[in-house]
């Protein structure tokens, strides 16, 4: 006899590690399978922080979920004391109509959220090392901030664990079928039975998920670290707001404070500049040429920041054409098995609810959370990837 679950939750990164502590919390009996060792580099969630925000520009529908999110994290600091957010404030910046303004005023009116337009006068006197041109302003909103991706994942890990989940590393899901009471999984080592399927695959969906009918595009990202000219005083947390910064090409780039002390530098990427690739061929070397192109970009509106380079790392994310979640029961297996997959470059945020949503759907098929947005059933019909390939940015 194989050993038996009420759920098998497949990938323990970001939302997966948050889903078992869920599904724990809930009394669940809960396997967690996971192919590499706890909080590792190799998927979506690593490199120190990530940006969290309220007034959504990529679309209004996404806020509640986030008000429930900055709940969630604050019990996740308080139930393992886990330093997991820092709310240091944050500004989007770009011309008035640009998608990075324009939409988080239309998410922070349609909400209700607490935040101030600054004009670039403005903008420059609160923020000294943000040196916008005179046709930008910015939405400073109080309540943004950064998460800390590797505390959040083991701080997930370690309630599952307290609340008696079952957790094993270096354990790859090789292949699942449906059974009589529900689904059987492979991997090197067993099989399991269980009455549920959670599957967060990371970058790893477009080969896990392949029936479920979304065109994934899987996309190298990277990461730069610079120690300023002056030193990292003006970058400091107390002082340095996170950022978005969209310029009049449309390109983004974001950036943090100096959060981990003047030899680490502050972290500063493109979003969504990134070329396709697979986990097993992304390249993880980061040239020369990408540098100069950040501290480019960097010499127009921070400019102080690209002093001396300091480090690069890669990353992924998992892009839906239409760069909104999925989060579904699994259309051809609507019985016994959730997907949660295509964060697009912008889920860690979300990490606690999406857990809670998981947990909800597995255990009772529904949930009370609108979810309508990350439906993948009608979405993506003549949609395809692009293809994977390593050609420089
Ligand atoms: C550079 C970068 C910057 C980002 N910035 C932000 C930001 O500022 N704000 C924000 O909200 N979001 C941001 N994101 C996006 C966010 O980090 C991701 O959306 C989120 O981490 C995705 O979590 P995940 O659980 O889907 O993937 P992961 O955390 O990668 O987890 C997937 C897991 O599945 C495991 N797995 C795969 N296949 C198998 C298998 N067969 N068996 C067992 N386990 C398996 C993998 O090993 C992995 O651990 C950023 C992402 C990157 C890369």
């Amino acid at each position: 006899m194989s050993p038996t679950y009420d759920v098998i939750v497949v990938g323990l990164g970001g939302m997966g590690s948050a889903a078992a502590a869920h599904l724990a919390a809930r009394g669940a009996r809960t396997l967690g399978l996971e192919k590499f060792g706890p909080v590792h580099n190799r998927g979506s969630s690593h490199g120190g922080s990530r940006i969290t925000r309220q007034s959504y520009f990529e679309d209004p529908a996404y806020v509640p979920l986030l008000l429930r999110a900055y709940e969630l994290y604050e019990a996740l600091e308080r139930d393992t004391g886990r330093n997991v957010a820092t709310l240091c404030g944050g500004v989007m910046v770009g011309r008035p109509e640009s998608r990075t303004v324009a939409g988080s005023l239309r998410s922070a009116l349609r909400w209700g959220l607490p935040h101030e337009l600054l004009d670039a006068k403005e903008l420059r006197r609160r923020f000294p090392t943000l040196t916008p041109a005179d046709d930008e302003v910015a939405l400073y909103e109080a309540r943004a901030g950064l998460l800390r991706p590797e505390n959040t994942v083991a701080a997930h890990l370690q309630l599952a664990t307290q609340r008696g989940a079952e957790l094993h590393f270096e354990e790859p899901l090789l292949r699942w079928e449906p059974c009589r009471d529900g689904v059987r999984v492979h991997t090197p080592e067993n099989a399991y039975t269980a009455g549920q399927l959670v599957i967060c695959p990371g970058a790893w969906a477009p080969q896990l998920l392949t029936d479920l009918g979304v065109p994934f595009t899987i996309e190298r990202q990277v990461m730069y670290w610079f120690r300023p000219d002056g030193g990292t005083g003006p970058f400091r947390p107390e002082r340095h707001p996170v950022y978005i910064w969209e310029d009049a090409d449309g390109v983004q780039i974001y950036g943090f404070p100096a959060i981990d002390g003047p030899e680490q530098g502050a972290k500063v990427a493109f979003f969504r500049r990134g070329v396709p690739c697979t986990p097993e061929t992304i390249d993880r070397t980061v040239r020369d040429e990408e540098v100069a192109a950040m501290a480019d970009q960097l010499s127009r509106c921070l400019p102080t920041l690209p002093g001396r380079f300091l480090k690069a790392a890669t990353c992924m994310y998992s892009n839906t054409p239409d760069e909104h979640f999925v989060i579904a029961r699994h259309p051809a297996h609507p019985g016994s098995v959730t997907v949660a997959c295509g964060f697009s470059g912008h889920g860690f945020k979300f990490t606690p609810v999406v857990g809670e949503i998981l947990a909800d759907l597995a255990l009772t098929g529904t949930t009370a959370h609108p979810i309508e947005l990350f439906d993948p059933s009608p979405r993506f019909a003549g949609d395809t990837p692009s293809r994977p390939t390593e050609a420089p940015a």
